[in-house]
Formats: C-alpha cells, structure tokens, sequence
C-alpha cells in the first residue's frame, strides 16, 4: 500500500527535515508551508532528486476551510493521507502573562493546537485502513518554559493532552498517535529576537551540553510514523540532550 503523508510546516526547520527523511523512506511527501513557498519548492526538489514523491501545497493550517482544501488536493494529487506529521508552530517574542493581549493567546492556540485537532480531524477521516500519527510538541510542555514564552508552552502542554486522549480513541480503528518532545533545535524559530543569550544560556541546561539538528528530530518522528513502532501509541519521546 502507498504511503502518503502531510507534513504541516515542511518549508522549513524540523519540518523540512522531516519530509526529506520521509521521503528517502518511500513516503509521498505533501509538503506544507504557510507563507514560504521558495522554501517549501527547494525541499521538493530534494525528494524528487533523490527519487521520491512530494508536492508543495499552501495552507494556513490554523484555518478550517484551508485544512479542509489542503486535503481534498492531496487526495486529487498523492492520494489519501495514510500518515500525518502535525509539526507547524509559532514561537511568539517573549512577554509576560500580565502584558499578553488575548489576540496573541488566540494566534498562539489557532496555530499550534487548533491546527493539530483539524488536520488530525481530516486524516483521521481518510485513514479507513489504519495511519499513523505524529506530532511535534516541544520540552516546554514538561518545563513550563518559565522564560515568558508561557503561552508556548500551554499550547505545547494542550499537544501533549490531545496525543493521550487521541490514541485512546482511534486506537480501534488502528491508527496510532505519538508525540515527540523537541527541546533546543537550531533552526530559525530561534531568530524571534527573543533574549540575546538565549542559546548559550540553553546550553548550560542540556545535559549533552549542545542543541539538536532538526534530522535528530526526523529520525524520531519517522521512527514513530512507522510500522516499526506497530505497537507504540499514545507515547512521548523527549529529544532533548537529557533535560
Ligand atoms: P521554524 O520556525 O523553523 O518553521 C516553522 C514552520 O511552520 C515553517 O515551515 C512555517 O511555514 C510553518 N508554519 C507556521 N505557521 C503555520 C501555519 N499557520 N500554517 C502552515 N504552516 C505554518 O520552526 P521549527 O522547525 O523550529 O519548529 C517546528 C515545530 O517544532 C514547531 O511545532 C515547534 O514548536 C516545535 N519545536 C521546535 C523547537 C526548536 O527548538 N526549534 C523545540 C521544540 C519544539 P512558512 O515557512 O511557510 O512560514
């Protein structure tokens, strides 16, 4: 059977490692991006070098019509979704609770829970014959992230929330949901003009005393994606030096 999977995010970072990962595996790729089309077109090519299967589509996951599109296309193009990576994320400059207006809480939940639950929705639907999902939370939701960006880590903390109870409910249908937990990743999410310091002082915290590559993070999710994990659901698996 084919296997088709969606990667919300895939123009950049994690996400664009993970489609390429994906991709030398034999997966038809849809390659998700908001706003970075060059970006999300580069990662294409890379598959399709190497000998596999992608499309670029464009979509503000956060948006219900424009999930409900991004599925109906994939279905016109690859064919149904067997396999969804829900990675697609803002990091908001920091700021604390008492200064956050409830336009920056709204945009932080729309993007990174709303998203999850309406591409999970839509995948769910066409996985007649089982799938697999994974999504992309962050340490943040074990740690608190106490450094103001309190609204990340809620909406990370939800993530978490949704990979439980998620399992428990398609598991009859033999679809399984997992979780991996990133913590400090080089990649341009970190360019938010966010504390100056931010990156040494990360790494004095990490056991392993560095920051991950966003293959590190691939290689776990595809991992999880697939049938080697046939009998692995409703986990978490922390990429994040040992903090
Ligand atoms: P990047 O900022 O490098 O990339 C974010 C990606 O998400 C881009 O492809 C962007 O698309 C896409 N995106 C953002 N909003 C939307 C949207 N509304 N609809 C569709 N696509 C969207 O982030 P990372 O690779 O660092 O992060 C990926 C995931 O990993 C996120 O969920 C993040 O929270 C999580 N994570 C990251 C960590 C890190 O240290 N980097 C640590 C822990 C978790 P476009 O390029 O088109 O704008």
């Amino acid at each position: 059977m084919s296997k088709v999977v969606l990667v919300t995010g895939g123009s950049r970072g994690i996400g664009a490692a993970t489609s390429i990962y994906l991709g030398k595996q034999g997966y038809s790729v849809c390659v998700n991006y908001r706003s970075n089309e060059s970006e999300a077109i580069k990662v294409v090519t890379e598959i399709q070098q190497n000998g596999g299967s992608a499309i670029a589509l464009q979509a503000d996951v956060s948006q219900e019509n424009e999930v409900n599109i991004l599925f109906q296309k994939i279905d016109e193009t690859l064919g149904k979704v067997t396999h969804l990576v829900n990675n697609a994320g803002i990091l908001l400059p920091q700021m604390p609770v008492s200064e956050m207006t409830a336009d920056r809480i709204n945009k932080m939940l729309t993007t990174n829970v709303t998203s999850y639950f309406l591409c999970s929705r839509e995948a769910i639907k066409r996985m007649v014959n089982g799938g697999s999902i994974v999504n992309v939370s962050s340490a943040a939701a074990r740690l608190g992230s106490p450094h103001e960006y309190v609204d990340y880590a809620a909406s990370k903390g939800a993530i978490d929330t949704l990979t439980k109870g998620l399992s428990f409910e398609v598991a009859g249908k033999n679809i399984r949901v997992n979780c991996v937990r990133p913590g400090f990743i080089y990649t341009e999410m970190h360019a938010d003009g966010g504390e100056a310091n931010r990156v040494e002082r990360v790494k004095q915290q990490i056991p392993l005393q560095r920051g991950g590559s966003p293959e590190e993070v691939a290689a776990a999710i595809a991992f999880l994606l697939s049938n080697q994990a046939s009998f692995v659901t409703g986990s978490f698996v922390d990429i994040a030096g040992g903090k």
